[in-house]
């Protein structure tokens, strides 16, 4: 057995979320607001719901300095889901001959071409493959595509978009899941941009899409009403009944983002955490980072040991010490410390310190 107060938890997601956060939400899973009914009791057309799902949207407008012209929609679907869903929107033609560019930089992007390929032709505008331990720095777009399509922050292989690529006029459609609001963002440079909420915003089960009016008006025709974005943007994401727990804590982390001093605040935090465990693994003669420097993730660091054998023992004695869920994607192995906002400056040093420990006792 082991207490919260005992645990580091790296996982990738599903994701540890801000302390203050939980105890919110657990106060409003009884109670709401001294309403004497709970967030999942509450209708979600009720006035007391309402309230949470407009100071939501606010909160995230303010903090990402959305501009008026962006829909802000909170929806029941997977970033997985999205996959699909933004293909059917904006590569789907009666003809069938639309084209969309992808950036291919590793397990998630390459989910999100597979989802295209039925509503179009998907062209790989730049790949990472075989190794996706840097990402690439040349673009080649296809004339006249629909929408460029890149995976701002890899959650598996630890690689990162260090800037938006450069698309000119051509939309720009983005998975965020595992970085959003990690730094500042300028919205405007997109036409669409989706998050699954579990890594940096809240539960499983729950999305965020920003998204352009303008560009959400150019979907195919023919959509049935809940594979249509501008549905949810119409209805106020109050189309079918949505998480509205999944909305409560949403809500609460972009409040505590608010009070942590917004996102360069938040932006610097997570530079400090990732300069201090990437600092050490150059410094160590036993642990490597996998990610080539000026390509790293801030959020997921993947690194892996001198031998398999170290790997193993280390995770072992880890999970012992209450810094949990460090083993590497099945995909590629190794080691990954997930790192997202709300994880504790304290809890990397205190992996750089078992690491170091382990290192001493074996070299
Ligand atoms: C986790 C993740 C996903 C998948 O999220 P689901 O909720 O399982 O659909 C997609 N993209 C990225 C970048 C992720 O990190």
């Amino acid at each position: 057995m082991q207490s919260r107060e005992q645990v580091y938890n790296f996982s990738s997601g599903p994701a540890a979320l801000a302390p203050s956060v939980l105890q919110n939400a657990a106060r409003a899973l009884t109670d709401l607001n001294g309403t004497g009914i709970g967030i999942l009791e509450h209708s979600h057309r009720g006035s007391a719901f309402l309230e949470v799902l407009q100071a939501a949207e606010a909160n995230i407008r303010t903090l990402a300095a959305v501009p008026d012209d962006y829909a802000v929609l909170f929806m029941t679907a997977s970033a997985t889901h999205h996959f699909t869903l933004l293909a059917r929107n904006f590569l789907a033609s009666s003809a069938g001959d639309a084209t969309a560019d992808y950036c291919d930089t590793g397990v998630w992007s390459n989910k999100a071409i597979a989802a295209a390929k039925p509503f179009g032709n998907v062209h790989i505008a730049c790949s990472a493959a075989p190794d996706f331990t840097a990402i690439p720095t040349t673009l080649n777009l296809s004339p006249g595509t629909r929408y460029v399509h890149f995976t701002s922050n890899n959650t598996i292989y630890g690689t990162q978009w260090q800037t938006e690529p450069q698309v000119g006029a051509t939309p720009l459609i983005c998975d965020a899941s595992s970085d959003i609001f990690s730094k500042p963002i300028d919205i405007s440079r997109y036409a669409l941009l989706y998050a699954g909420a579990q890594k940096n915003l809240g539960p499983s089960g729950i999305s965020l899409v920003i998204a352009r009016r303008e560009f959400l008006a150019t979907a195919a025709p023919g959509l049935a009403p809940l594979e249509d974005y501008r549905t949810y943007d119409r209805e106020q994401s109050l189309y079918n009944t949505p998480n509205t727990f999944g909305i409560f804590v949403i809500g609460e982390t972009v409040k505590w983002l608010l009070a942590q001093g917004g996102l360069a605040a938040i932006a610097e935090h997570n530079a400090h955490k990732a300069a201090r465990l990437y600092n050490f693994l150059e410094e160590s003669e036993m642990w490597r980072a996998r990610a080539r420097v000026g390509h790293r993730s801030l959020m997921n660091v993947t690194f892996g040991g001198s031998t398999k054998e170290h790997e193993e023992a280390f995770l072992t004695r880890a999970e012992a010490l209450g810094l949990s869920g460090l083993r590497g994607h099945r995909a590629l192995g190794g080691l990954r410390a997930s790192i997202y906002n709300a994880f504790p400056l304290q809890g990397v040093e205190a992996l750089i310190a078992a690491l170091k420990a382990y290192e001493l006792e074996n070299r």
